[in-house]
């Protein structure tokens, strides 16, 4: 899951990109409002993060404009200020939901698993695509019979596949997903994250498709 994070403050902003890379998501963190902007008329952010205090602009008018361009990306508000004026300002001009600040990591990551559940059309923390199931609250794996806990970026690989079944995910785009800009990736990271997943279940539990990338059928087996 590849998220973007827009926070001014270095210590918030570092905490929380390094907290959530461990978590197996890819965070590009921007320090402006501008920037926020610029980042996400690209395409592939599955979730934003938004500090309301911005140095150059509010981040309610980061939220307008987001919006105003149709995009439906999820938008988690995590902001300092914690009258209730700017939580439902911020709901209503379509945030997902509200954090303030100060808070626990745990419950940053509770209302994130929330936000994505609804935007998948789903209530359970748990998705089911043909023959496995993946719970993304432990990131345990069930597979014909196999259960395992998962590392954070092999289960954000398969996360990242079972989100579209039967869709094939090019090697470009997989590495988009899973990493964040400046990230170090080797040529082969893909290759051997799939090699770990299928030394742990099956081979069949990706299907490659070859010269075109990977992808897991809809049906079972
Ligand atoms: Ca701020």
């Amino acid at each position: 899951m590849r998220v973007l994070l827009i926070e001014d403050d270095p210590m918030i902003g570092a905490s929380l990109q390094s907290r959530l890379g461990h978590a197996g998501m890819a965070v590009d963190w921007v320090t402006n409002g501008a920037d926020a902007l610029d980042a996400l008329a690209a395409d592939g952010y599955g979730l934003v993060l938004l500090d309301l205090g911005l140095p150059d602009r509010p981040g309610l008018g980061v939220l307008e404009a987001l919006r105003r361009r149709k995009s439906r990306i999820p938008v988690l508000i995590v902001s300092a200020r914690d009258e209730v004026g700017a939580q439902v300002a911020g709901l209503d001009l379509g945030a997902d939901d509200y954090i303030v600040k100060p808070f626990e990591f745990d419950m940053l990551m509770a209302r994130i698993r929330a936000v994505l559940r609804r935007q998948a059309g789903h209530a359970e923390s748990k998705i089911v695509v043909g023959d496995i199931t993946l719970d993304l609250a432990s990131h345990e794996v069930a597979y014909r019979g196999l259960s395992q806990l998962l590392p954070a970026r092999e289960f954000a690989l398969l996360h990242a596949l079972a989100e579209r079944p039967g869709a094939i995910l090019s090697r470009h785009q997989l590495e988009d997903r899973l990493y964040g800009w400046g990230a170090e990736v080797e040529s082969n990271a893909i290759d051997v994250l799939i090699h770990y997943i299928r030394r742990k279940f099956d081979k069949d539990i990706v299907r490659n498709v070859r010269g075109a990338g990977w992808m897991i059928p809809k049906e079972p087996a």
